[in-house]
């Protein structure tokens, strides 16, 4: 008899998991339950086709149907797991009734944080995930005049952009004296802030939502802040990530302190032959071993390959994390990894600071942008603890990925400075950023003696 393995959630997390179970056993049985109607888009792009940049949603499809019946990966679509029972390893399906399994695997993801404020059940308030709802709410964003955009997280700061592309007046509210508060530095986010200015968006910092206003008919009027009201038809609930775990908290796994599922380095949940992955659980930070909740879709599909080779009977780690991070934001991308100033500050964590302040494509190469980075070093020692940067978009997201890297393995700032590096004019300027703010650092640590 195979074994059979249950994955509950269609998102990154849930395919790669069924991919991680096949790629150890091909002859496992796997059974995927989505409460959705798709699996295998990409959400990341939703953004994208409301803003104008991406033409269709089709093009966000990442596979057919038939793709996954091919790989003997059994998807049921629009079905609802509604019980885990640990002890007889069974889960109860809607309309299945009982299932067994061997091994079973909780990818059940995010939801967006409850508002909590009054008026959370009027129409016009969209939260950014489903793709079908998407290609609905995109029609709706055609017709909208005024819109307001609740919270400034990374889905809140493509959403801005989004909408001030498709010419909505576009307000963003956030309890924060900047947008990405949570993990960015503030100069990082200066110039997003300056572009967001010069695409008309209006900026209310500091400011909390009080309530979503209805006209008398159920549909949203306004959105109430602590600074006044602001009338919009459309507000995008950009709130942060929960982990959606109420199902197996009911089950009895073990949460933590974010409220994410608790899973050892082979996401093995508190309960045998539970495993879990994505958004519903956390993982520690590389440096801090702080727990982390709701990182990214390359996170949730990393660690769904490794719940599902470990699901399947293989032996596969998933590590801390150094969280690499970027996104485009404004006129302008910005990324880093593990934290930047203003995280440390916050923790606690002394650092040594580098700063380069370049451009990239070289300097005399047509629509060249700045670049700016700031790496962070622990005294002493000068190794890497974290690193920022905005620019242009060239090179932002592999610098992130080299940086979390570097900080993984220990790399100092003197190493760093003298790194060999790429130059070609057309991608990247002859003194690599990285490098020179590492010099920096280092002629800043020997300064403070
Ligand atoms: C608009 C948007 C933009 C994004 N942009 C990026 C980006 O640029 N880069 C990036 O890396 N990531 C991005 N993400 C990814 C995101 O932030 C998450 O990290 C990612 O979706 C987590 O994947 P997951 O599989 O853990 O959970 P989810 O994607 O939340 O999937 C959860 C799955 O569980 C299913 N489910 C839940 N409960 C049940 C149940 N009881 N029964 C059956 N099925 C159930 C749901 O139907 C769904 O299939 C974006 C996401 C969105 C929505």
């Amino acid at each position: 008899m195979p074994r059979k393995t249950v994955i509950i959630g269609g998102g990154a997390a849930g395919l790669g998991s069924a991919g991680g179970v096949k790629a150890v056993d091909p002859s496992a049985e796997v059974v995927v339950y989505t409460q959705f109607e798709d699996v295998a888009y990409s959400p990341c792009g939703i953004p994208y086709v409301h803003g104008g940049e991406i033409p269709d949603f089709e093009r966000l499809f990442l596979a057919g149907k038939q793709a996954y019946v091919d790989a003997g990966i059994d998807v049921h679509y629009e079905t609802e797991v509604t019980a885990i029972d640990t002890a007889a390893r069974t889960v109860t399906v809607a309309g299945e009734g009982t299932v067994p399994y061997d091994s079973l695997i909780i990818a059940t993801g995010f939801d967006y944080a409850d508002p909590g404020v009054p008026g959370g059940e009027l129409g016009g308030l969209y939260y950014v995930k489903n793709i079908r709802r998407a290609m609905a709410w995109d029609k709706v964003i055609g017709d909208t005049e005024r819109a307001v955009v609740v919270e400034a997280g990374p889905l809140g700061l493509e959403m801005v952009t989004a909408l001030a592309h498709r010419g909505v007046e576009t307000h963003l509210i956030d309890p924060n004296p900047y947008p990405l508060a949570m993990m960015a530095d503030p100069d990082i986010m200066a110039p997003v802030v300056d572009s967001w200015l010069e695409l008309g968006v209006h900026l209310h910092f500091n400011t909390d939502l009080k309530a979503f206003v209805g006209d008398g008919r159920g549909q949203l009027r306004a959105v109430a802040t602590s600074d006044g009201e602001i009338p919009a038809e459309l507000a995008v609930v950009a709130t942060h990530k929960r982990p959606n775990v109420a199902l197996a908290a009911a089950a009895g796994l073990r949460t933590g302190s974010t409220g994410g599922l608790v899973v050892d380095e082979r996401m093995a949940t508190s309960a045998p032959q539970v495993w879990a992955a994505g958004d519903a659980c956390e993982i520690p930070h590389g440096l801090t071993r702080t727990p982390l909740q709701g990182l990214t879709g390359s996170h949730a599909y990393a660690q769904g390959k490794a719940a599902g080779a470990n699901a399947g009977g293989g032996d596969r780690c998933y590590r801390a994390v150094f969280v690499p991070w970027g996104t485009p934001a404004g006129k302008w991308v910005i990324g880093g990894a593990s934290f930047g100033e203003a995280t440390a500050l916050a923790l606690g964590v002394p650092y040594v600071l580098g700063v380069a302040e370049t451009s990239s494509p070289a300097r005399y190469y047509p629509g060249r942008k700045r670049f700016r980075i700031k790496l962070l070093a622990e005294p002493g020692s000068l190794r890497l603890i974290g690193g920022q940067m905005v620019g242009g978009g060239e090179g932002i997201k592999e610098r992130a990925d080299f940086l979390a890297q570097a900080i993984r393995f220990g790399l100092t700032l003197p190493e760093l400075a003298e790194m060999d590096t790429v130059y070609a004019p057309e991608i990247g300027a002859l003194d690599e950023p990285i490098a020179a703010a590492a010099a920096d650092g280092v002629g800043a640590a020997r300064k403070a003696g």
